[in-house]
């Protein structure tokens, strides 16, 4: 790896360690299914979070940066909620009293895909990712069913991580 350093009298280069950029296939068909939705006329997408990390380690420094996406569209005939990777789906037809509880339910599946990345699909038979009682105006029955990732869990999938080797 070579770092640009200022130096007194201008930039020299420094090479050191290696540098590993990680933005691996559910990153890139995340990225596919939003600019997807992009192109939806009548759609809107906004961000909805935008966690950063760090970690240190004895050899290497990483940098995680993975926003998750809301996108409001008209899916009528399709499931009124959706999510993959960082990307939540809801049909935007759906009345403003029960909108909260749709996103808080999606904003779920995202720690899910977060926490648990590709394996999300399997871990579907194992853990309980989806409630079976639903109260379209409190979310907390619900979430209170749904797995959720235990305080400390090592995250499989980050939209982009760029690590830095120090040795
Ligand atoms: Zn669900």
């Amino acid at each position: 790896m070579r770092v640009k350093v200022k130096v007194d009298n201008g930039w020299c280069w420094v090479y050191n360690g290696s540098m590993k950029i990680e933005f691996g296939l559910m990153s890139i068909l995340s990225t596919a299914l939003l600019a997807i939705l992009m192109l939806i006329p009548t759609g809107s997408i906004s961000i909805n979070t935008i966690d950063l990390s760090v970690r240190i380690n004895s050899d290497s420094v990483s940098l995680g940066f993975h926003p998750t996406f809301i996108c409001h569209a008209d899916t009528d005939g399709l499931p009124l909620g959706a999510c993959f990777g960082n990307v939540v789906i809801v049909n935007a037809n759906v009345p403003d009293t029960h909108m909260p509880r749709l996103i808080d339910h999606e904003s779920r599946h995202l720690e899910h895909w977060k926490a648990l990345g590709e394996f999300t699909w399997v871990a579907r038979y194992i853990l309980t990712l989806e409630p079976s009682y639903v109260d379209w105006r409190n979310s907390s029955i619900e979430l209170a069913e749904m797995w959720k990732p235990p305080h400390g869990w090592p995250d499989r999938w980050c939209w982009l991580r760029v690590k830095y080797c120090l040795i």
